[in-house]
């Protein structure tokens, strides 16, 4: 397949690189000869429109990569809808209009699977887009990721310039955000099943029915295919990036605590919310363009667990 845009010798801006997507971003880019630059939170903040612009008028790079974003698990998202709408929406307006204004041409804006409606066709194709309701534990963070993909749109419908979205589903990985109240359900679920160990507890409660469906993505695929696509895709039409397998919470909760050693028994405490009952993409447009997944969910949730053992302070 030949190449559209050569990442060779070109300055590529990784926005978000201290985040769990942006830091495997800057891992993978960094075999690809191109220079990388990645500002910290101190060194820029993304909700300042003026600190942005001034960023792209100094540093002028080629390519920008929008992984930087406000995000959470479940409870994250339904309690703090206000910073997950301002700041997602700050975050895309702030860099998408920055780089058109700053004559950067190429850029890719990381967007989410829950963008899909909640009773959307499984698996969810990229049509799906804005044909029904949204997930309401989600909809703030949804809304705002829809918001930047409308304005890579916009951009390239108005300007020509070339900007495209991607959305990959829940993901996972190495410098993850394992805090037991705000992160997703995997890191979240293996801190708990982690110190429900340590502390010798007989149960574990694991938040909804434990019936809902989930696809999982480990993140260094997520890395691999965004450079992928920044290579070879142009279309407007946002893309999905996902495994083509899900798995119920249920059988995610088993598996997690086999890992860390959790010998108790699961309780599921349907106060908490289920969220979607399935959230499958149909990945058909990425696999045709020569991108699959590689890393197996069980492999994964290994070498994650390592990471946190590692890495953390327990
Ligand atoms: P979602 O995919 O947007 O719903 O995000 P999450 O990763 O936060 O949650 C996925 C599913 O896992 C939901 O049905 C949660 O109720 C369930 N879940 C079970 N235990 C936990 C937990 O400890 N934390 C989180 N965040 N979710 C959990």
């Amino acid at each position: 397949m030949i190449e559209l845009f050569k990442l060779r010798g070109k300055k590529i801006w990784v926005a978000g690189s201290t985040g769990m997507v942006g830091s495997a971003v800057v891992r993978e880019l960094s075999k690809e000869e191109c220079l990388i630059i990645a500002p910290n939170r101190k060194e820029l903040d993304l909700l300042d429109q003026l600190s942005v612009n001034q960023f792209l008028k100094i540093t002028k790079p080629d390519i920008i990569v929008i992984a930087a974003a406000t995000v959470g698990g479940i409870l994250a998202n339904s309690t703090r809808p206000a910073e997950f709408i301002y700041e997602n929406i700050t975050i895309a307006g702030n860099i998408i209009h920055g780089a058109h204004i700053n004559e950067i041409n190429r850029l890719l804006f990381l967007g989410s699977a829950c963008i899909y409606p909640r009773e959307a066709e499984q698996p969810m194709t990229e049509e799906a887009l804005l044909q029904g309701r949204l997930e309401p534990t989600n909809e703030w963070y949804a809304i705002a990721k829809i918001s930047g993909i409308k304005m890579c749109q916009a951009y390239k419908m108005q300007y020509g310039r070339d900007y495209i979205s991607a959305q990959p589903n829940n993901l996972y990985g190495t410098h993850d955000n394992f805090d037991v109240n705000s992160g997703h359900v995997i890191p979240a679920l293996m801190q708990r099943a982690h110190l429900a160990k340590v502390n010798c507890e007989d149960e574990l409660s694991v938040w909804g029915t434990g019936s809902v469906l989930r696809e999982f993505l480990h993140v260094d695929d997520c890395a691999r295919a965004l450079i992928h696509l920044l290579k070879f895709y142009n279309d407007d039409i946002p893309i999905n990036i996902g495994t083509g397998e899900e798995i119920t919470i249920k059988e995610l909760a088993i598996k997690v605590c086999d890992i860390v050693g959790f010998k108790g028994k699961l309780i599921f405490d349907d106060n908490k919310p289920d969220g979607s009952p399935r959230k499958l993409l149909n990945s058909d447009r990425i696999k045709n363009l020569g991108w699959k997944s590689s890393i197996k969910l069980e492999e994964g949730l290994k070498e994650t667990y390592e990471w946190y053992k590692i890495n953390t302070m327990h």
